[in-house]
């Protein structure tokens, strides 16, 4: 059973919408699929009606984050997206990101880069707008070769010259709010160093005591010795270990399945949700 846990569609910052998204998973044979947007979960409905036979959906979103002034991502599976306080929470990240996004192009402005806000939002679409979208837009204007080499000091890393904070969760309350809307949450790509700072191992420690289920250990982003410390600390600490690809259509280079997480722990997302149930596509036997 090949199971991958962390996927974007258009409803974000990926390039497939997400009934795309879907059908190019069962395509790469996929069993299970989970759709986790940044901060958003409107891509759920289109994916659950285009789902095909045999694959089953994991609803979930990436939730965006902050502690100790260090930005972190927390997967959010299988929580009820209508459950008013995390759902207040996910539009108040959401919401910030258009005023952070303008705020990021003036500052591309005075840097002598034409971009505009019409761009940037025509390639976002309906989607909650970030960097990639921002990158896109410096890819179409020549001004970068590829949406990889925006993320640098000079342009858009964090804080690099373009650079604009938004609002982010802090994630003890995060971890909280998905429990209690009924969700499993995971702490995604812990040891990506080349995004920036990344979060002490005594916080992941507390962040376990307060609830945290898991971490994603397998992913592009880590490179073997981190992956080796980041399972040690699991173990030491009772967490689950996820591995997953971060698909984000054609604005990354990793393709879905790249990276996979165990049936057991799968099983033992879906023992401990209860939110939100996985979705069996049509006729599917559902797992
Ligand atoms: P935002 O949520 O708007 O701050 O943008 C963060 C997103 O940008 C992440 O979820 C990644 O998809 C992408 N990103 C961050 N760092 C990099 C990088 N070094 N190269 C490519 N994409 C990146
Ligand atoms: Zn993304
Ligand atoms: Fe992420
Ligand atoms: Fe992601």
């Amino acid at each position: 059973m090949r199971i991958d846990l962390h996927c974007h569609s258009t409803a974000s910052d990926g390039t497939d919408t997400p009934a795309e998204l879907v059908r190019n998973a069962a395509a790469a044979g996929l069993d299970v699929v989970a759709l986790t947007d940044h901060d958003t979960t409107r891509g759920h409905a289109e994916a659950v009606a285009a789902l095909p036979e045999g694959l089953t959906l994991v609803t979930g979103a990436e939730l965006s984050c902050r502690v100790d002034g260090v930005s972190m991502h927390l997967l959010a599976y299988l929580f009820d997206p209508e459950e008013p306080a995390l759902l207040a929470e996910r539009e108040l990240v959401r919401d910030d990101r258009v005023p952070r996004a303008k705020g990021m192009i003036a500052k591309l402005n005075e840097l002598g880069v034409p971009v505009t806000w019409e761009q940037v939002a025509r390639i976002a679409g309906d989607g909650s707008v970030g960097r990639p979208h921002i990158a896109s837009a410096l890819v179409e204007l020549g001004v970068v070769p590829t949406v990889g080499d925006a993320f640098t000091e000079e342009w858009l890393a964090d804080g690099g010259r373009a650079f604009v904070e938004k609002h982010e969760t802090d994630p003890f309350e995060a971890v909280r709010l998905v429990k209690a809307a009924g969700g499993v949450t995971v702490f995604a790509h812990p040891a990506a160093a080349k995004r920036g700072r990344t979060v002490s191992e005594a916080r992941i420690a507390e962040l376990a005591a307060a609830g945290l289920d898991g971490v994603e250990v397998d992913h592009m982003d880590h490179d073997e010795p981190a992956r080796a410390r980041l399972r040690g600390l699991a173990g030491e600490l009772g967490l689950l270990v996820t591995g997953s690809s971060d698909y984000h259509g054609s604005r990354k280079t990793c393709v879905l399945g790249e990276y996979t997480t165990d049936p057991e722990v799968y099983g033992e997302i879906t023992r401990r949700a209860f939110g939100a149930f996985p979705v069996p596509g049509a006729g599917g036997a559902g797992v």
